[in-house]
């Protein structure tokens, strides 16, 4: 881990002033290898020409002449993404946080925003928080991989999917309460595919409810197991829209979990409205249905979804989930933090459990305890694993 004085740290800001400021308070906090520019351009031509130290660290204003902290951000993000950036600016913070998302989607590593005036302590946060900040996860390596349905089909035929189960932590109980499945193909030639390679094919061609049974039965047979092990974990399993169109998915969910040994009760189905539902009234039946067996129901990707506020008043719910656009940011960004607070808020008028997924650093966690969150999901507890890596994770928790 590099100390500070070890830092290359760049500052871009075009007022003469307010730079020497930030390299004086920079100096104070131990800083010895700092370079400047006034704008974006200079800023990458510097960054370009350090052939033998990288700079590590950037902190960029954003309204600035010629090449403004915006354009600089995208350059940044798409050729530098293992750089650390702060924002430092004057600006309101609806804008700030608006350049802190744009940046966040160039894939820019970004520590933070800085409001100006700054204060020491502020500078003094940002330096600390480089090491915190861990690298942006790449995206799965078959995301550019196409398969066709038959494909995917026959892997499913073939017995070829099966769950990983990522951790459910609860802020009351400082333990993990449940898992969700998430599905996975372990495919002979490309390895483990994600869910982004097929879930899509699989619904538009009406073929969605294979998976769901193979994932509802794999789950249902771990939970089992874990029960016979005393392990007291709810299952969450995603359930398409899609399916709910048919009468009778409420009753033959309801059997297979009890054939396979276990109670609704310790399943919760996520649901996550992404189209128009266009047949409405068997998914509410089917809904209503699974939660009258003791079903537990999750509003999954809650805030993102074509109706979320309607979708609660008409669907017998038990957790709300926030999506993780909102959650990964919320400790830096107010916007987010005021989303992810009020979603809380309403799940708890609701008289529901608020779950927040997307939690990728200790600073969000801390957040999360604050608003009153009840369980958190995310990389920073634990990534989706196996069932045997998942009852290793749990032994060495306990
Ligand atoms: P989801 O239900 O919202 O699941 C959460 C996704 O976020 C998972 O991606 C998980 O690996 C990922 N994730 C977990 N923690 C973090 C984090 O801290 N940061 C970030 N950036 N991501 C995190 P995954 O496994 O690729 O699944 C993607 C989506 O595919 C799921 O989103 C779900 O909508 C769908 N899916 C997965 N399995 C099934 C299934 O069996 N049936 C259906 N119908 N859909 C499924
Ligand atoms: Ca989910
Ligand atoms: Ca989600």
């Amino acid at each position: 881990m590099q100390s500070v004085d070890e830092l290359v740290i760049l500052v871009v800001e075009d007022h003469a002033f307010q730079r020497q400021t930030l390299v004086q308070v920079l100096k104070s906090l131990g800083a010895k290898k700092i370079l400047e520019a006034d704008n974006g351009r200079p800023a990458l031509e510097i960054i370009h020409s350090q052939t033998g130290e990288a700079v590590d660290l950037v902190i960029c204003d954003i309204d600035m002449p010629d090449m403004d902290g915006l354009e600089f951000l995208r350059h940044i993000g798409q050729n530098h993404p293992k750089m650390s950036v702060a924002i430092c600016s004057a600006k309101e913070l609806p804008l700030l946080n608006a350049a802190h998302l744009m940046a966040r989607e160039y894939g820019v590593r970004l520590l933070g925003v800085i409001q100006k005036p700054f204060t020491r302590e502020a500078i003094g946060s940002l330096l600390e928080r480089r090491h915190l900040t861990k690298v942006q996860p790449k995206p799965t390596s078959v995301a550019d991989t196409r398969f066709s349905l038959e494909e995917i089909i026959q892997g499913l035929s073939n017995d070829q999917f099966e769950p990983h189960f990522q951790p459910k932590f609860s802020l009351h109980t400082g333990g993990i309460v449940g898992v969700e499945a998430l599905a996975r193909w372990n495919h002979p030639e490309r390895g483990l595919v994600g869910p982004g390679a097929f879930i899509d094919l699989l619904e538009q061609h009406k073929k969605i409810d294979d998976l769901t049974f193979t994932m509802l039965s794999k789950a249902a047979a771990a939970s089992a197991r874990w029960l016979q092990q005393g392990l007291d974990l709810k299952v969450s399993v995603n359930l398409s829209l899609v399916s709910l169109t048919d009468f009778s998915l409420a009753d033959k969910i309801t059997r297979l979990v009890i054939d396979a040994g276990v109670k609704p009760q310790n399943m919760i189905l996520e649901i996550t409205e992404t189209v128009a539902m266009t047949e409405v009234a068997p998914a509410l039946e089917n809904l209503a249905r699974l939660r009258l067996r003791g079903f537990g129901l999750s509003v999954d990707d809650y805030g993102t979804g074509f109706s979320s506020l309607r979708q609660l008043t008409r669907v017998p719910f038990t957790e709300l989930k926030i999506d993780k656009s909102f959650v990964t940011d919320c400790a830096n960004v107010d916007s987010l933090t005021a989303i992810v607070k009020s979603s809380i808020d309403m799940a708890h008028k609701l008289g529901i459990e608020s779950v927040a997924e997307g939690v990728e650093s200790e600073a969000v966690l801390d957040k999360l305890r604050v608003l009153g969150c009840d369980i958190v999901q995310g990389y920073y507890i634990a990534k989706p694993m196996t069932e045997n890596k998942l009852v290793e994770f749990l032994a060495a928790e306990a």
